[in-house]
């Protein structure tokens, strides 16, 4: 029973990002099957899923194409490694697939089994090029201010999230922070535009300050995706661009959350028009159905690391799992056939921008922002001035309470509500969307009048 499930839940399983007590006071909801873009959980509820699980599940729930892949994978071979000098087909198969399906400057890949520990390569991988390149003092990289970049010691360090630095003494050395491009809050006054030359000047100065002979790069999610959304201005990306290259820096994209059509384009880094030398990926690589994850390697760093080389002392035994990578292939040729990329970026992208811009009449909402298949809400006490709620009121949290209590998993970062739903989402499906929305914007209205 339902019960029994929390009972155990709560005796044994120590959820992540999660107040444990206030885990074993509430109890957990038991999802217990899905299909499509709907959860079903272990009281008879159907959910819809606006989070893609944890912006992953791009494919929707149930594609069969995807349990044949792993199940034929499982019965011809588990697993075998990439260490020994071996590889095994669907590992070589995803290697060229990726090498296809991303921009032409990357032919290589490094596996990994997650977002967090592709960064941990990230890391390791910039500073053995700078070494290679005979200049070791080069190790210095520059994250943004309220990034995610994972949970190990160095994506936690990269990230730039409040609480994490400070549990675990964190950052590692040689990880610094600049600013994040969120012209609601930063913007004083300045168009976009001109706010996202100005936000990425940023890190200009921020390599000034470190010696620009230190720095070995500079790395960004194209859409801030845990950190609320936030979308930048067209102009900050394209600036970056410039900067790293005016001074050499690599350029690292982490595309866990951006990569595999959520955009509207097969990478962020397309849609915003960079060049990265480096581009993290995993979630959307499988569509979550199995953990998977690696690093992009652009010829820049390649051919370093192939030519002058040696061993690069670094891999996790899952690298190129083959069950995984199998998964993979099946997920990135559904997406291909199923041409999802292209429908975020001519029918329900745009449709989901409309939509949200049509929320802006509702009195709690301050600000909306989308890019392809996410967006966000901010809501605001007083719309004229965007001043937010007392922190204390927690407005995101019980908005989101209402979300889920009315069907649709929709999640709170502070007072901004963010989705990312799964790319074969239709257009019905996302007018069944705001409905649920609204519904709970006017139940989260009258709490804050009360
Ligand atoms: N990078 C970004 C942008 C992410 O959003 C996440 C996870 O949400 C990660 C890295 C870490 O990925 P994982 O949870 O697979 O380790």
């Amino acid at each position: 029973s339902t019960q029994e499930w929390q009972r155990a839940d709560a005796a044994h399983f120590l959820h992540p990002f999660t107040d444990f007590q206030s885990l074993a006071r509430k109890g957990s909801r038991i999802i217990t099957r899905a299909e499509g873009i709907y959860l079903h959980d272990s009281e008879g509820h159907k959910i819809l899923d606006a989070m893609s699980g944890l912006w992953c599940v791009n494919v929707g729930y149930g594609r069969q194409e995807l349990v044949e892949a792993a199940t034929r994978q499982l019965q011809e071979l588990p697993f075998y490694n990439a260490f020994f000098q071996t590889a095994t087909p669907p590992a070589i198969e995803l290697a060229e697939l990726l090498a296809e399906v991303t921009p032409p400057q990357f032919k290589h890949v490094f596996f990994s089994g997650s977002g967090s520990e592709g960064n941990d390569t990230v890391v390791r991988m910039v500073r053995r090029y700078w070494d290679l390149l005979g200049q070791p003092q080069r190790h210095v990289i520059i994250s943004r201010k309220n990034a995610y970049h994972g949970s190990t010691m160095a994506g936690a360090s990269l990230g730039g999230m409040g609480g994490m630095h400070a549990q675990g003494g964190l950052p590692i050395p040689g990880i610094v922070h600049m600013e994040q491009p969120y012209w609601h809050e930063l913007g004083r006054g300045l168009s976009r535009d001109e706010f996202g030359r100005v936000a990425a000047g940023w890190l200009e100065a921020k390599i000034l300050e470190v010696g620009a002979d230190q720095v070995a790069a500079f790395i960004g999610e194209p859409v801030q995706g845990a950190g609320g959304v936030i979308v930048p201005p067209e102009t900050y990306w394209p600036e970056i661009q410039r900067i790293c290259d005016k001074y050499g820096i690599l350029l690292v994209s982490d595309e866990v959350i951006c990569g595999f059509g959520r955009t509207g384009q097969w990478f962020g880094c397309e849609r915003f028009g960079t060049r990265p030398d480096l581009m993290t990926f995993a979630k959307g690589v499988t569509s979550g159905y199995i953990p998977l994850g690696g690093v992009m390697v652009g010829d820049r760093v390649a051919n370093v690391l192939i030519e002058r080389g040696g061993e690069f002392n670094h891999g996790y035994t899952y690298s190129g799992h083959p069950v995984a990578c199998a998964v993979a292939v099946a997920n990135i040729r559904l997406i291909q056939r199923e041409g999802l990329v292209e429908r975020v970026r001519d029918d329900t992208g745009p449709y989901l921008a409309e939509c949200f811009d049509a929320l802006r009449d509702h009195p709690l909402v301050g600000e909306v922002q989308t890019c392809g298949l996410m967006g966000a809400v901010l809501l605001v006490k007083d719309k004229a001035s965007g001043a937010p709620f007392p922190e204390a009121l927690e407005l995101g949290m019980v908005c989101r309470g209402h979300c889920f209590g009315n069907g649709l998993v929709m999640r709170a970062v502070g007072d901004r509500m963010i989705i990312a739903p799964p790319l074969v989402m239709t257009r019905a499906q996302i007018d069944d969307m705001l409905v649920l929305i609204r519904r709970a914007l006017d139940l989260t209205l009258a709490d804050a009048q009360r």
